[in-house]
């Protein structure tokens, strides 16, 4: 199957040229050429399916051309190493547990899946140069990425973060892994990180001297996967007889999540509608209310994997809907929290549903919340990271001091190694050329 560019002036990929490149040369989104549709009975029939099933199902119709069968289904396994629980909060409120992955947040799933194909497509070509993975975070893409990247043979990862803008968990989730990942402390936001990342991938004598790509939810191999989950929850829900009437509701930041769910509907999977939960960067919420995009500078909130204002999904969203603002909104609704509304909710739903959510999450049950649906309706929130990750702000919220898993207090064992660098293009392409100088 081939990508072609949301911007359409640069020809269509194949599938391992928009996963090498990440990013198209006029600077667009990869969107499949091709959405593929399950058929009514293979929806019906995901209940009594596994994950790993659901999720080969899913793979291979869209990867299924250019991956052999064999290693798509090694790549799927190896990837969900790990279960999507659907959990019952209230009457018709589920959450879908995406944190039990080893990173313990949603983002597992399409970075060890990237990880894993990149490496497939880099034995495939033979590329003996170093693959470069730039990857731009606010807090849990970082952490995710280094997980499924840690150690992979030909690559080498580089995280940018936002100094003093993720919590101390997120941070020795990715400065402490030493290997092939190189943790980069940026003097400014999510946003300056993030428009660093799409600067180097414009910089022409850049991406010839060295092989750039992304890990970010703008690289399709990232993307998709993450509509694995999707069809696991409503298989789950359907088991019970709860799936009929499904409204689903994402804790939104760049929007690749909700860009995957919709994915996933035009596969065919019955979901009423959508929900776009946004913190209170809500360049999105704003967007559905007006028909007008604005992006504008983040603002730093407790649910800061949310911190975004320019969200680079935004492109395929429009893309997928032809543009047409009506469409949108008739798919998707919009919600904003602010700080204190997310305290509460995490507040209130612990004391009234004994279910502990983290600022994430809390903004999709908020959301959701304000749905009022009918009983025999079912809302279901992505819950996106565990809690634990977010230790200081919960403790604070709820007056308590939450457990922390084992898998995540090994990280804060690890020392911190990470390379200050001030919000500044020429200073950082500096530093990529003389890495890849160092290398040869
Ligand atoms: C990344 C992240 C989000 C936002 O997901 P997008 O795909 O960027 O919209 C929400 N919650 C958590 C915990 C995250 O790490």
């Amino acid at each position: 199957m081939k990508y072609y560019s949301t911007n359409r002036q640069s020809p269509p990929a194949t599938l391992e040229d928009a996963v090498i490149r990440s990013l198209a040369g006029d600077g667009g989104l990869y969107m499949p050429e091709r959405i593929p549709v399950l058929g009514e009975e293979i929806i019906r029939s995901l209940k009594d399916r596994s994950l790993h099933e659901t999720a080969f199902i899913v793979a291979e119709s869209f990867f299924g051309e250019d991956v052999e069968a064999d290693a798509l289904a090694a790549i799927v396994r190896d990837t969900l190493s790990f279960e999507t629980p659907v959990v019952h909060v209230r009457d018709s409120v589920y959450s879908l547990e995406l944190f039990h992955g080893p990173t313990l947040a949603f983002k597992d799933v399409g970075a060890r899946f990237m990880a894993r194909l990149l490496g497939y497509f880099i034995r495939r070509k033979g590329i003996e140069q170093t693959v470069h993975v730039l990857v731009a975070t606010s807090g849990d893409t970082g952490s995710a990425v280094a997980g499924g990247f840690l150690g992979v043979e030909g690559i080498r990862v580089f995280v940018l973060y936002p100094k003093g803008k993720v919590s101390p968990m997120q941070e020795c989730q990715f400065t402490t892994q030493g290997q092939n990942i190189t943790a980069i402390e940026i003097d400014g936001t999510f946003d300056d990180c993030q428009a660093l990342v799409k600067a180097a991938f414009a910089d022409r004598d850049l991406n010839n001297s060295m092989l750039l790509t992304s890990a970010n939810s703008i690289n399709v191999a990232r993307l998709l996967p993450q509509s694995f989950y999707y069809f696991s929850a409503y298989a789950q829900l359907d088991r019970t007889g709860k799936a009929g009437e499904l409204t689903v509701c994402v804790p939104s930041g760049n929007f690749g999540n909700l860009a995957a769910g919709l994915f996933a509907a035009r596969m065919g999977l019955p979901v009423r509608r959508f929900i776009a939960a946004n913190n209170r960067n809500d360049v999105f919420f704003d967007y559905l209310k007006t028909g007008k995009y604005e992006p504008r500078p983040s603002v730093s909130t407790i649910a800061n994997a949310m911190d975004v204002g320019n969200p680079s999904n935004f492109a395929r969203i429009l893309d997928l809907f032809g543009h047409d603002h009506k469409a949108i909104t008739q798919s998707i609704a919009g919600y904003r929290c602010d700080d204190g509304e997310i305290a509460r909710t995490m507040r209130h739903v612990f004391r009234h549903c004994h279910y502990l959510l983290d600022p994430h999450g809390a903004c999709g049950y908020r959301a959701l919340d304000d749905f009022h649906l009918q009983p025999h309706q079912t809302g279901l929130f992505l819950e996106t990271a565990h809690p634990a990750k977010f230790k200081e702000t919960a403790d604070r919220i709820l007056d308590g001091n939450i457990d922390v898993p084992a898998r995540l207090q090994a990280f804060m064992n690890g020392k911190k190694q990470s390379i200050p660098m001030d919000n500044d293009f020429g200073q950082f392409r500096d530093f990529l050329t003389g890495e890849n100088c160092a290398q040869r």
